[in-house]
């Protein structure tokens, strides 16, 4: 490497060093949020090395600090006339190419760091999939675990009460992502349409297929990131057929993909929830998983009633000591750690594709990557979720409905682009193969260009 070059390099990893201190010192004690910004910042690195003009405009400086967090307190009665107090957040973050866009998160975990780490994250994944959407985030400390119906719709219609201040269809658009699904939408949906009196289809995205929801949007994330690990095989020439996979979770994301893979050949030997997970060396048997947790919200413990050959394990950790050719973890972020990843690759794993967000910590993904395992990581791959989204957007917009192949061709197409896209990248960078800094660059470069096309806003 010629020494200007090297000289360039160090001196981006200092710039970038200072931002992140900066970021440290500005959000205290917000763990996630510091670890989003650590993985997507050491990325960009050769691209300020190369291009002076984004430092020059102290674009790293104003894309780490949300436009905007709106916190709010949310009251509701419980079913024994209590009243309950939980607290809402939205944080829109980057409105450069569109309307802030990303989930809603209903858990008991969530806080500030949470929503400013998925909101970080969403505004280079909205940016790959070549759709005008920002970032944004939100979500509550609400469990909607063991709630009943009643309990879930007061809580969602004064949680909309506050939040639809702040969104509109061209200004900010939720949609589900981990304890909001279709049955929230739909309150949430009806909450707002009482409240601005008109029907603005395109508020929210992932509503029901009555009221301006889009075929394939269910599947969406789960098929993406199956069409995404199909696109990392091919370079490998590989296929799925035959692959052991390991799916973590059992919700939406993890549902589709487990679908998708077997459809093209694959044997998903395990599953998991937040207590246990299921191993079936004959096979997950989907439509089980689907009726415990789609139809019954029961837990996935149930599953070894009907499958007495299959094992359930409680606590969800030791998934990763199942041996597999690919893991596909769709839980949670951090649920693989560094040992963790070792255990992955000691037990021959090829390929790793995230369909949650951040699932991996930074020292699992250094394992990974120097272990030769091809790892694809959740903002490129699990992009297909808020791709198909942004397509639900278009629909309202020209108010007609696209059929399941219409929508399902175009995320196949989106996915693959996003893929050629962050290979690319991470070629043209100097780090061939590296699908982390191929797919944050990718993303970081659209936004970044349409901050200086605007100005100082
Ligand atoms: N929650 C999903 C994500 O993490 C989808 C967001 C959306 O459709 O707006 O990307």
């Amino acid at each position: 490497m010629a020494t200007t070059e090297q000289a360039n390099l160090t001196a981006a990893q200092q710039y970038v060093n200072e931002v992140y201190e900066t970021v440290k010192k500005r959000n205290p004690g917000e763990s996630e949020f510091h670890q989003a910004v650590k993985e997507i910042l050491d990325s960009l690195v050769p691209v300020f090395a190369k291009h002076p003009k984004y430092q020059n405009e102290s674009i790293l400086e104003r894309i780490v600090e949300p436009e905007r967090i709106i916190s709010f307190r949310v009251p509701w009665v419980d079913d024994q006339g209590k009243v309950q107090v939980n607290r809402g957040f939205r944080v829109q973050f980057n409105s450069a190419i569109g309307p802030y866009k990303g989930g809603l998160r209903f858990h008991p975990s969530v806080n500030a760091s949470i929503i400013k780490f998925l909101g970080f994250e969403q505004i280079f994944k909205n940016s790959l999939t070549g759709q005008p959407i920002g970032g944004g985030k939100g979500g509550s400390d609400f469990d909607p675990k063991g709630k009943s119906d009643r309990e879930v719709m007061k809580f969602t219609q004064s949680f909309m009460t506050e939040l639809s201040k702040y969104i509109g269809p061209d200004t900010d658009v939720p949609a589900g992502d981990i304890g909001v699904g279709a049955r929230e939408i739909g309150y949430m949906f009806g909450q707002y349409k009482r409240l601005v009196g008109g029907n603005e289809a395109g508020v929210l995205t992932g509503k029901g297929l009555t009221y301006g929801g889009s075929l394939t949007r269910t599947e969406a994330t789960g098929y993406g990131l199956v069409y995404f690990t199909q696109e990392m095989l091919k370079t490998k020439g590989e296929s799925f057929t035959n692959k052991t996979v390991v799916v973590s979770g059992s919700g939406n994301v993890s549902i589709y993909a487990i679908e998708k893979a077997q459809q093209l050949g694959a044997k998903v030997v395990a599953c998991s929830d937040s207590n246990g997970y299921v191993y079936d060396k004959d096979g997950i048997n989907l439509d089980t998983v689907k009726r415990i947790k789609e139809v019954e919200r029961k837990r996935i413990s149930e599953y070894v009633k009907e499958h007495p050959t299959a094992q359930y394990v409680e606590g969800c950790q030791n998934i990763w000591t199942i041996p597999c050719d690919i893991a596909l973890p769709c839980a949670t972020q951090n649920e693989i750690n560094e040992e963790a990843a070792k255990t992955l690759v000691a037990n021959g794993v090829k390929y790793v594709a995230e369909g949650a967000n951040m699932p991996s910590t930074l020292e699992a993904i250094e394992v990974y990557l120097s272990n030769d395992v091809y790892f694809g990581p959740a903002k490129a791959a699990n992009a297909g979720g808020v791709a198909v989204s942004a397509l639900e957007m278009a629909q309202n917009s020209a108010r007609l409905a696209w059929t399941f192949e219409e929508v399902d061709t175009k995320l196949q197409t989106i996915m693959t682009n996003i893929y050629n896209n962050s290979v690319k990248a991470a070629e043209e960078y100097g780090h061939t193969g590296n699908l982390v800094v191929g797919s944050n660059i990718a993303g970081f470069l659209k936004v970044a260009d349409t901050m200086i096309a605007h100005g100082v806003v």
